[in-house]
């Protein structure tokens, strides 16, 4: 009987630990999660179609109910009170505690073992009475840290500073830019619930240290923002959940894994939230494991490397997209943006995955009142 130990009750971890369970309703496939039941950071959480697609034939029932969740197939570029709408890939979004509970359910269900509030390290001597131990533990992982000179990380902190509130006003998924005394502030705006949409915003190092972030508490910042963006709040509140300022960090590892442990989701590699895809990136690590595991019919050492092999060319060719998008909303804050119709072109097409030919084919009007000036 296979023993499998996944630390971190994240997606990746979740997912992992129910695909493994299914395929194996024998082994005894463990969850360790340090917060409890229920309890988790953040607001809302997008997928794309694409996502949706990708990740279904791993889980169909699980699919079902990610899908269809607070859809939106349009959205809203608004700069300084003008806004552009263009046609996206339809994009499903799910409160990211719905989403875990969907994830735990289904996997308790199968037969997961859960235990909540549980973050001890991990020894060596714990890891050798297990035969497959998954560091799933988040983008701060401490598995990575404690075995750093295997792993070799680079974690690199992103210049912009990002806190993710909610509030109950609704929004098509949206990019609000406005002008400020200290440059250019953002916003990604989007309804996932039928009384609560996700509102982070982004300011660069310049505007952080005008408005004295740093000194404010994450009411005080909270205050600052919500009267920043005014005219588009129409009087809701912005609304906390974990919600201080950070510095996205960007992570990679040259090694992925450690005698019978391995890394996956944020604790291996990071993309970046202005991409919208971390979560599909991390469950995507679990499937590909999943996959090696199975090809290799569970002999641990030829798996894992089977996973690091197949999945590591993927996985660096969306973390290069990440850094296109990350340098890209570095630039912004000290631009001036004047045109919201050539904006909301140099968004999309701001990774190099989008072609103005594909863009043009969703957007024609769009792209009409951006070749007339031409
Ligand atoms: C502002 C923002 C917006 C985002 N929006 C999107 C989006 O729209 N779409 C999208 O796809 N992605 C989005 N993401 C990215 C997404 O949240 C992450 O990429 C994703 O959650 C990674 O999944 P994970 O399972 O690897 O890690 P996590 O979700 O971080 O899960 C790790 C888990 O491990 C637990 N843990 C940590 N340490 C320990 C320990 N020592 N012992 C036990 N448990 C531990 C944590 O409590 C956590 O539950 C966004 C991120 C941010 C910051």
């Amino acid at each position: 009987m296979k023993r499998i130990l996944i630390l971190g009750g994240g997606p990746a971890g979740l997912f992992f630990a129910l695909m493994a369970q299914r395929a194996m309703p024998d082994a005894q496939v463990h969850v360790r999660e340090q917060n409890p039941e229920g309890v988790t950071y953040g607001w809302g959480v997008a997928f794309s179609q694409s996502a949706i697609d990708t990740l279904r034939p791993a889980a169909p029932d699980v699919l079902a109910k990610l899908e269809g969740n607070s859809s939106h197939e349009t959205m809203d570029i608004a700069l300084n009170g003008q806004t552009v709408t263009v046609t996206v890939d339809p994009a499903h979004l799910n409160a990211r505690w719905s989403l875990l509970g969907v994830l735990e359910a289904a996997a308790v269900e199968a037969g997961v073992k859960v235990q909540h509030d549980v973050a001890e390290e991990l020894s060596e001597s714990e890891m050798a009475q297990w035969d497959l131990v998954v560091g799933a533990d988040g983008v701060n992982s401490r598995t990575r840290e404690r075995f750093a000179d295997v792993f070799e990380p680079s974690v690199v902190l992103t210049e912009n500073w990002l806190a993710w509130y909610g509030t109950s006003k609704f929004f098509n998924p949206s990019i609000i830019l406005q002008d400020t005394d200290h440059g250019v502030v953002m916003s990604h705006a989007s309804t996932f619930a039928s009384d609560l949409s996700n509102f982070t915003v982004e300011v660069g190092q310049d505007a952080f240290d005008a408005f004295g972030f740093a000194d404010k508490t994450e009411a005080e910042s909270r205050a600052v923002c919500q009267e920043l963006f005014t005219d588009y709040l129409d009087g809701a509140e912005l609304l906390s959940n974990h919600s201080p300022w950070f510095q996205a960090k960007f992570v990679s590892c040259a090694n992925w894994t450690h005698r019978n442990l391995v890394l996956i989701g944020d604790a291996l590699h990071t993309v970046h939230p202005s991409i919208g895809s971390g979560t599909r990136f991390a469950m995507r690590d679990a499937v590909y494991l999943m996959e090696a595991m199975q090809q290799a019919d569970w002999n641990v050492a030829e798996g894992l490397r089977a996973f690091e092999t197949r999945r590591k060319p993927i996985a660096s060719g969306f973390q290069a997209a990440a850094l296109r998008s990350i340098s890209w909303y570095e630039g912004l804050p000290s631009r001036k943006i004047e045109d919201p119709v050539k904006f909301a072109l140099e968004y999309f097409m701001r990774t190099g995955r989008i072609r103005y030919s594909d863009f043009r084919s969703a957007n024609k009007a769009v792209t009409d009142m951006y070749e007339t000036q031409l």
